[in-house]
């Protein structure tokens, strides 16, 4: 799973299914059930951390083989593997406005849609206008905005373990220079923030209502901090970096080493936000 996740930590999955279409999706979530194998969704793998030991059953990947994108009118529709940046870039060149803040998200707008991705006051909920899924026994199902129950890093597939397939957005029209501009700002915003030459997850921590959690990780004395190779990075302590070759278990063991701290500094408790599966 270390090809797959942008940790680049992870044992191995005893299979992968990468599904070209909704239909394929489905045919491995009926089979994976009527056999009682264990089925684990991912997408481009950047807010997770595999534990070493790898993944028991089957991994379905919504990746490139469902990544096709279409503008209708204000709406783009995206295959639920096509990557975010692709997505906005690909807005931005029908001239539609709205998706800018979501160009530096490593992840597929499918994981944008599951985990209600968001950046620069800005989540994908305010743009996500309906969502098709495959359910629990493979029936697909469309589900409008209101359907989704977003909410902070929060929506219903964290629930009802549907695949998201197709995620539709509602854009507006915009200037095509004013688009580019905004998103290289954002890009540059990123790169000069953010520790983009080293494997991560992105955030590792939630936001604790009132506070940033890179902050309260800076104020506890963290940045630097290390176990093994998994290390909170020097220029945003927000970030937990692999500088090496670090494991699963060197990056719970500093998770719960910097939660210690910052709950001892400030008496903040700090919840993972990178979700963490796999066996042991
Ligand atoms: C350098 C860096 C910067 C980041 N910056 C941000 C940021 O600014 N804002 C932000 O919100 N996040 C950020 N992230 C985290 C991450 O990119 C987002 O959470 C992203 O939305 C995850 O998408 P993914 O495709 O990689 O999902 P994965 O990491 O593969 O999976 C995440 C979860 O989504 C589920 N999932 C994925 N695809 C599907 C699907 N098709 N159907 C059902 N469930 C699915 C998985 O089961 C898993 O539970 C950053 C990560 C990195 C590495």
């Amino acid at each position: 799973m270390s090809r797959h996740t942008t940790f680049e930590i992870g044992g191995p999955a005893d299979w992968m299914a990468l599904p070209s279409n909704p239909s394929e999706a489905a045919t491995v979530i009926r089979v994976a059930s009527e056999y009682s194998i264990p089925l684990t969704v991912i997408g481009k793998g950047s807010n997770l951390l595999v534990r070493d030991k790898g993944v028991r059953g089957v991994v379905l990947k919504i990746g490139e083989p469902m990544s096709l994108l279409r503008c209708e009118g204000t709406n783009i529709i995206a295959g639920a593997g096509a990557l975010l940046a692709d997505v906005s870039k690909f807005a931005a060149q029908c001239g539609l406005a709205g998706l800018e803040f979501a160009v530096g998200i490593p992840g597929s707008i499918g994981g944008a849609a599951f985990m209600n991705a968001g950046a620069y006051e800005n989540e994908i909920s305010s743009v996500v206008e309906r969502v098709t899924a495959v359910c629990p026994g493979g029936t697909i199902r469309d589900f409008s905005a209101d359907d989704i129950h977003f909410g902070y890093r929060h929506s219903i597939f964290q629930e009802n373990h549907c695949v998201i397939c197709e995620v539709s957005l509602k854009l507006r029209f915009g200037e095509k220079d004013k688009i580019a501009a905004a998103m290289a700002d954002l890009t540059l915003r990123r790169e000069s923030k953010q520790p983009l030459d080293w494997p991560s997850a992105g955030s590792t921590f939630r936001r604790p209502p009132g506070f940033f959690a890179g902050t309260l990780v800076e104020q506890a004395g963290c940045k630097g901090l290390r176990c093994g190779d998994a290390q909170v990075s020097d220029k945003h302590a927000g970030f937990i970096i692999n500088a090496g070759n670090a494991s699963a278990a060197d990056v719970q063991a500093l998770i719960h080493k910097v939660q210690e701290r910052v709950q001892q500094h400030s008496g903040v408790e700090l919840w993972p936000e990178v979700i963490i599966l796999g066996e042991e």
